[in-house]
């Protein structure tokens, strides 16, 4: 794959925005995981999880921000780093140190990328359905409902 002379950085912040990193394209993969650690650390149905080499990835703003916990009982060596002020998830190491894994809705740029593959499929969880097979609005329920399917 041809890569450019300088890759554009791609900007990612927590949820009060102070842990801010960027990183660069090509990633390695880009998964939804539905597995029970991936469903726990983000309170939602699966995770969506951009795998990216650690020489492309840089954090912006001070490393000492990022607090990090890692599961020695239920799923060994699973890592969840997070932001010390807003508990929001940031970037983590994979367990075996090769890659960042950064949450895909972190990004506070448009991505050209899209997610290749669901994994850990047994382990969804049972009240999942596609987000085409319930009603969308285009804000809160006060809002008007969009038919749009992309
Ligand atoms: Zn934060
Ligand atoms: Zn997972």
């Amino acid at each position: 794959m041809h890569e450019p002379m300088n890759p554009e950085r791609i900007p990612g912040s927590c949820l009060c925005g102070r842990v801010q990193f960027s990183f660069s394209l090509p990633f390695v993969r880009f998964n939804y995981c539905h597995c029970e650690s991936c469903r726990k650390t983000t309170g939602s149905a699966f995770a969506a999880n951009i795998l990216i080499p650690t020489a492309q990835f840089c954090w912006e703003t001070e490393e000492s921000l990022v607090s990090r916990f890692t599961d020695t009982v239920v799923n060994l060596g699973f890592r969840r780093w997070f932001c010390s002020h807003c508990g929001g998830s940031v970037p983590r190491l994979n367990r075996t140190d090769e890659y960042m894994v950064v949450p895909a809705g972190l990004l506070d740029s448009p991505i050209s990328v899209r997610p290749e593959r669901n994994i850990y499929w047994c382990e969804r969880a049972d009240w999942l359905v596609t987000v085409d097979a319930v009603p969308k609005y285009v804000e809160g329920l006060d809002s008007r409902t969009s038919d749009e399917t992309l």
